[in-house]
């Protein structure tokens, strides 16, 4: 089963794509998580996407596309969560045409809604163990008071450089320009799935899997 997890930044799409990495043996393929990889790797690609992503800007497609591509080739089977990926028309045709080409489809498009208040809270709450990448958020899920990883016991945590409010106001600018008008763009192909994205983790957590048990 290949699915994409819609929504702002913020939505939980990262949150519920390692929930189905743990409960589905699900592949994500989070074209962030890419991004930060080579930011920090430093490589030319790295240095090139730096300031776009501290600017909440959006990545061209050329580089995005490329990280996928080189993702779904020669990868096995199906079971990728698609997490960040498609945020532009463009990537979406190019998705179809790559899942087309491994003899694959897409599933389900599942679009997490959520309102913008709650997602400046979120997103200015948000940390993430740097060994293994659970996530945290000081409201609704804090760092365990011992300070160690609940999931590997790590002791370093880390915020997002683009976790502030300017650059999640341009992300929320970039998404609602670019990304949105992908619901319509699934809708009419009669794959897209709406849950609600504002509940306790859990919560959402079962809507998709009601979503997904129809597969
Ligand atoms: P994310 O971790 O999905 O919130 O992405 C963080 C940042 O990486 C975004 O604000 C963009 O700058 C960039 N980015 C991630 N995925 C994409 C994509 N599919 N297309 C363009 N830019 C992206």
């Amino acid at each position: 089963m290949n699915i994409i997890l819609l929504g702002p930044p913020g939505a939980g799409k990262g949150t519920q794509a390692r929930i189905l990495v743990d409960s589905q043996n699900m592949v994500q393929l989070s074209t962030g998580d890419m991004l930060r990889e080579a930011k920090s790797s430093a490589s030319e690609m790295g240095k090139k996407v730096e300031e776009v992503m501290a600017r909440g800007d959006l990545v061209t497609d050329d580089i995005v596309i490329g990280l996928i591509r080189e993702k779904l080739i020669g990868a096995a089977g199906n079971g990728f969560i698609f997490d960040g990926f498609p945020r532009t028309l463009a990537q979406a045709d190019a998705l179809g045409t790559l899942l087309g080409e491994m003899g694959s489809n897409l599933d389900t498009v599942v679009e997490l809604r959520v309102d913008d208040d709650a997602l400046v809270s979120r997103i200015t709450a948000r940390s993430t163990c740097a060994s293994c990448g659970e996530m945290y958020n000081d409201q609704t899920k804090p760092q365990p008071v011992d300070g160690k990883c609940s999931k590997c016991g790590g002791t370093d945590f880390t915020r997002r450089a683009d976790d502030n409010e300017e650059s999640l106001r341009q992300r929320l600018m970039e998404y609602y320009k670019k990304t949105s008008p992908l619901i319509g763009y699934y809708y009419g192909k009669g794959v897209l799935s709406s849950v609600n994205g504002l509940g306790e983790i859990d919560v959402v957590k079962t809507e998709i899997s009601q979503v997904l048990n129809q597969f």
